[in-house]
């Protein structure tokens, strides 16, 4: 059982450089420059940045990239997270939308939200989106997976009443196991024969 939490995509990103230890060779080193809104010209500097010393090794590293790096705020710890993905629990409202595969449409759930579970094998459930199992392909006023109460409420739940179709069930896969989602809570689902395959 995983039990979900909520995390904020931040519109602030980070400026952050890396540096390249030859003698390490796997060394990595990166630093945080600052975060903020950013304009073109900052992200490559308009000097090479000075060397820094490996931590490593004591080394001279030298400097390869300079990325702009989003990070997710949780809201219960106020924990940083930079690759959501590494997060199985965290689940977000993404502004954006989903796009759908079958129509190419920029597309949210009815209530106008979009919500994004990460499951426990490291991959993201677009439960807003369509199934690739959806019997109803032209149409867009049903949900796949029925979304019912709030990720911020403890409520969060997906079933298969309601504007559905009946291609999938309520579950989703993960890696070969399929898990439900009641109340903020992913389980593993041992029995699934209403999976309609
Ligand atoms: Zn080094
Ligand atoms: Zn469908």
């Amino acid at each position: 059982m995983i039990t979900l939490f909520k995390v904020v995509l931040n519109d602030l990103k980070i400026l952050r450089y890396s540096w390249y230890c030859d003698k390490c060779s796997e060394t990595t080193v990166t630093s945080d420059v600052g975060r903020g809104e950013y304009k073109a010209e900052d992200i490559w500097p308009t000097h090479t940045p000075t060397s820094k010393l490996c931590p490593e090794c004591g080394n001279w590293a030298s400097f390869i990239s300079a990325h702009l790096v989003s990070f997710w705020t949780r809201e219960d710890t106020q924990e940083e997270l930079y690759k959501i993905t590494d997060y199985p629990g965290a689940c977000y409202h993404d502004k954006a939308g989903v796009r759908d595969p079958v129509t190419k449409e920029i597309r949210f759930g009815l209530d106008q939200q979009c919500l994004i579970v990460i499951l426990p094998n490291n991959t993201k459930w677009l439960i807003d989106s369509r199934s690739s199992a959806c019997s109803r392909r032209g149409d867009d006023r049903h949900r796949c997976w029925v979304r019912t109460g709030s990720i911020e409420e403890g409520t969060l739940t997906v079933t298969k009443s309601g504007n559905t179709c009946g291609g999938v069930s309520n579950y989703i896969l993960a890696d070969g196991v399929f898990y439900s989602l009641i109340n903020n809570t992913l389980t593993e689902v041992n029995n699934h024969d209403d999976q309609v395959s």
